[in-house]
């Protein structure tokens, strides 16, 4: 299992680079090929410093099997959007500040509709308001686990999840940038240009026959 906490920890380490986590901030998860287990970034560490030995490995409970550190303390979320996803192998957690900011103002109104690949990648996006973090906000997402790929919590950051690690990250890479996008025209004009409904169905329709 030294490759999945590697891919951990690579994972964590790369949003902090992208500047989607602060250095204390944010966690990600990648469950186990047999799904009896999942390996998670560290509660405390600084997230440019984690190597594959700082990743925590835990069952599907919680309980931890392997590991020299805490796990986070969104282990409740992890968990819960394992339990209700079965076609979910990985999660992220970051702090896009410029979706959380148009959250916060009300301007985040899904669907976005401003790239293709957000209308591809977002278009199953929920807000919810802010929770405590931990079980608060594990119980605050549990609704809409379901029916999302991404959900931004207000005053706080977004869950994103996937079927791998690659595609958790790319989801919210996507989510930050179509923000910043939207943030970027509110900030010169007062409605951002958006693809029309009817295109963004096409555009859905052509990546389908791929
Ligand atoms: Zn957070």
């Amino acid at each position: 299992m030294e490759d999945l906490r590697a891919k951990v920890a690579e994972g964590m380490r790369k949003l902090y680079e992208r500047g989607l986590v602060s250095s204390l901030g944010g966690n990600l998860s990648i469950r186990s090929e047999d799904r009896t287990r999942i390996f998670i970034t560290p509660s405390g560490s600084p997230k440019w410093t984690l190597q594959a030995e700082d990743i925590v490995e835990v069952d599907m409970e919680g309980n931890v099997l392997n590991g020299i550190k805490r796990p986070s303390s969104e282990l409740p979320s992890h968990l819960l959007i394992y339990s209700k996803r079965p076609d979910v192998c990985s999660v992220v957690h970051a702090h896009p500040v410029h979706a959380v900011a148009l959250a916060n103002s009300g301007l985040l109104k899904p669907p976005l509709n401003v790239t293709p690949e957000e209308v591809l990648y977002l278009n199953r996006l929920s807000l919810i308001d802010f929770a405590l973090p931990g079980k608060g906000t594990a119980e605050a997402l549990s609704g809409v686990i379901p029916i999302s790929d991404v959900i931004v919590i207000k005053n706080h950051g977004a869950f994103s999840f996937g079927k791998n690690v690659e595609e958790a990250i790319a989801r919210i890479e996507i989510l930050e940038e179509a923000s910043k996008m939207i943030y970027l025209q509110l900030s010169i004009e007062h409605e951002p240009k958006r693809i029309p409904k009817e295109i963004a169905e096409e555009i859905k329709k052509i990546y389908k026959k791929d």
